[in-house]
Parts: structure tokens; sequence; C-alpha cells
């Protein structure tokens, strides 16, 4: 899983990677799999051994 393309949330969401809120103006990140989650989450992904 890599990172495609981030930005800043233009709406409230939800992280499908942690479950978490993505609150307006927060950056986010689109997964391989087309799905927007936080940015650090996916760094998080990226970082596993
Ligand atoms: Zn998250």
């Amino acid at each position: 899983m890599c990172i495609l393309d981030y930005m800043k949330a233009r709406f409230n969401g939800k992280c499908q990677s942690c479950g978490g809120d993505i609150h307006k103006g927060k950056e986010i990140a689109r997964n391989t799999d087309d799905i927007w989650v936080h940015k650090h989450c996916v760094e998080e992904l990226v970082d596993l051994p």
C-alpha cells in the first residue's frame, strides 16, 4: 500500500484504517484501494517492517 495522493479534507468523514473521524481541514491520503484515510494512518502502514 502506498500513498497515491493527499490533500486536506473538504468535508468530515471516517478513516477506514483506524475507524476514527476525519475532520474538515485535516490532512488525508488516498491509498491504493482508492479509500481516503488519515495521512498518518497511511504512513504508519507504509512504515511496517
Ligand atoms: Zn486514521
